[in-house]
């Protein structure tokens, strides 16, 4: 009998005199920590079941179950059993796949009928059962032929697809119980480590996603270390719910869609049109303090001037084509080419440079029906987008005040953010030296700023590097919304120069970059960071005069007209209604102030303030209201609001 050598990583290594020994084994004779928290067990680099022989000399680490890969695993595990509940409960069923996902799981199933959400309740009980008897997952390898052999006796047709596509000699299958499933695993040991799950949702889903393929019915579900944290999550979702821009927007009046305008096309009413109104006025404030210039390139553009900046060969399937007078036009998907024209339109000189042209540039990109999303994916939107175009040697300082403008904007609507540079994609233009040297631009100002950065491999724009911004929200979650391109080919296409000191032409450069994105879906990301409830600056209505009695409304009607003509936005509800409701309604629209005006009011001439958190201010004269709202409103950087 040979000896083999195990060791824990960094740890000593141990002679053994075995040849079955089991990775659990291993783990336990190297006296790892906690082992019935063990899911899986890494050998040699690579993740697989703790009752998989090792038979060679193997380093290991342990995988718990409140690791992320170890999640992974519990997850994917728990799939495994829904399924299985599932074939119990519904006979007929064919089973396809089911992974782990981010935070969860989920499995797609062909039934008679779409799975609803009242079938979870009893698939959840099975489960629970089918965990209460713990389990073991056992592996087995078997001949391609044989697997299909055994899923065509199962009737799993989607299982026998799944083989031939593989393409692979061997196969490996699980089996829980009567339960057995194609699968590379690995698997926890055995099912009553489920310690928490919840199912959570279903869904039509395409075999395959392709929509020319059968509708199959996606069951959600979630699983978690221990019933703590999945309360935790469940808690999370209930507040994303809460949360949620979708439903939130038109409870607001702030915007709605309509089918028979067309998918991802945003209708914006008064109070969603004031909000975006006061982030253009904020954004062209930002912009015009930074030394941009305000610009505005028409949304068709001939064909021909796509084609000559790239967009036509690399862009063309997002983009919408029209035909007037027999010459094709592109509607503009990027905001880059009219500006480019402008700075082209005379003879620029090194003592011109930077130019900074800024845009609220409407522009319409196709995306897939499917992943239209409120305002957060949508087919028309207008961004904040500006285009510096400077001698390479300013690059580093332009692309630095670019992260600080970011910064600041951030801070006032209270974003962290985090910081991603994305290289090369395989569907690009430019030469290798060009992507280095724009690459390296954009890391060297991060580093600089002393700003920590993650690397996305290919993830660039078709013509340059960039860095993406993610900002994270109250609930911790990540948005998509900043970006800084560095770009050296679309100066080139399009032969921009300038003259430098020495009399020579030379070719500058050029930053693409957004501060907030696409208006529109940053309006989503702050419905639901603030859950509808925006700080004063940025609220549509800022106060609600509310009278008690029909004997208030005229002083009611002199507050109302007093303020609203010192530029506070404000509305009243005067109705011969209780007290009690009216307040009730104004917090629901998430109004920042009520203004109570009482009899104690008229006789004073004053208004008593009442906050949307509940909170009571002191009786105080509108004057007076309107300076702690002027206070307020610098906040946004708007100290015009005038005093009376
Ligand atoms: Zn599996
Ligand atoms: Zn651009």
């Amino acid at each position: 009998m040979q000896n083999m050598s195990i060791s824990l990583k960094d740890g000593p290594a141990l002679e053994i005199e075995r040849e079955s020994l089991t990775a659990l084994d291993a783990l336990k004779l190297l006296n790892v920590k906690r082992p019935e928290r063990l899911v899986a067990a890494e050998v040699n680099g690579e993740i697989c079941d703790l009752s998989r022989p090792i038979g060679q000399n193997a380093q290991l680490a342990p995988v718990y179950v409140d690791s992320e890969k170890g999640l992974e695993i519990l997850r994917h595990s728990a799939a495994h059993v829904m399924a299985m509940a599932v074939r119990e409960l519904f006979p007929g069923v064919k089973v396809t796949i089911g992974p782990a996902i981010e935070d969860g799981f989920y499995y797609d199933f062909d039934y008679e009928r779409p799975f609803r959400e009242d079938d979870l309740p009893r698939i959840e009980e099975k489960m629970g059962e089918i965990i209460e008897e713990d389990l073991a997952f056992s592996r087995r390898e078997m001949s391609a032929q044989e697997a299909v052999d055994w899923f065509k006796r199962h009737s799993e047709d989607y299982k026998v697809e799944l083989i031939r596509d593989l393409g692979a000699e061997k196969v490996s299958l699980y089996t829980q119980g009567s339960f057995t499933d194609l699968c590379r695993g690995p698997h926890i040991p055995s099912t009553g480590l489920i310690k928490a799950f919840r199912l959570l949702k279903v869904a039509g889903a395409y075999w395959r996603g392709d929509e020319n393929r059968a509708m199959l019915s996606r069951i959600y579900g979630t699983a978690f270390a221990d019933p703590k944290r999945l309360k935790e999550y469940l808690h999370r979702l209930e507040e994303a719910q809460r949360r949620n821009h979708v439903k939130l927007g038109p409870q607001l009046e702030l915007f709605s869609t309509h089918e028979e305008i067309g998918a991802g096309m945003i209708v914006w009413h008064p109070k969603g049109m004031m909000l975006r109104h006061i982030l253009e006025e904020f954004e062209i404030r930002e912009h015009l303090k930074r030394d941009y210039e305000m610009v505005k390139g028409p949304e068709l553009l001939k064909t021909e001037l796509w084609k000559k900046s790239g967009h036509f060969e690399n862009y063309r399937e997002n983009m919408y084509f029209t035909t007037i007078d027999e010459q094709s036009y592109g509607i503009k998907p990027m905001n880059c080419l009219a500006h480019m024209l402008i700075y082209r339109s005379k003879i620029r000189s090194y003592r011109d440079l930077p130019r900074r042209y800024f845009e609220l540039g409407t522009v319409h990109r196709h995306e897939r029906s499917g992943v239209l999303h409120g305002l957060l994916r949508v087919r028309e939107f207008t961004q904040d987008d500006a285009h510096i175009i400077c001698m390479p040697e300013q690059l580093n300082g332009e692309i630095k005040g670019v992260l600080n403008f970011v910064k600041d904007v951030m801070a006032i609507f209270n974003f962290d953010y985090d910081l991603e540079v994305s290289t090369r994609p395989e569907k690009s233009i430019g030469s290798d030296e060009d992507w280095k040297m724009a690459t390296d631009a954009l890391m060297r100002a991060m580093e600089d700023e002393g700003l920590p950065y993650e690397i996305n491999e290919g993830d660039g724009a078709f013509y340059g590097p960039k860095i993406d911004v993610k900002l994270k929200d109250a609930l911790g979650r990540k948005w998509q919304c900043a970006t800084i391109q560095c770009d050296f080919t679309l100066p080139e296409k399009f032969d921009l120069f300038y003259i430098d000191k020495d009399g020579q032409k030379r070719r500058p450069a050029m930053i693409h970059r957004v501060i907030v994105g696409a208006i529109e879906r940053f309006i989503g990301v702050l419905i639901e960071h603030y859950a509808g409830a925006f700080p004063t600056w940025l609220a549509p209505v800022q106060a609600m005069v509310l009278t008690v009695t029909d004997r208030n409304i005229p002083f009611g009607e002199q507050v109302l007209s007093e303020l609203r003509e010192a530029e506070v936005r404000i509305e009243g509800d005067f109705r011969n209604e209780k007290l009690g409701l009216k307040v009730r309604e104004a917090q629901l629209q998430k109004i920042p102030y009520m203004l109570i005006v009482g009899d104690k009011e008229c006789e004073k001439g004053g208004v008593t303030p009442r906050k949307r958190d509940g909170q009571n201010l002191p009786l105080m004269s509108p004057e007076e209201f309107l300076h702690l709202i002027s206070e307020e409103n610098k906040i946004g950087g708007n100290g015009h609001s005038k005093e009376t």
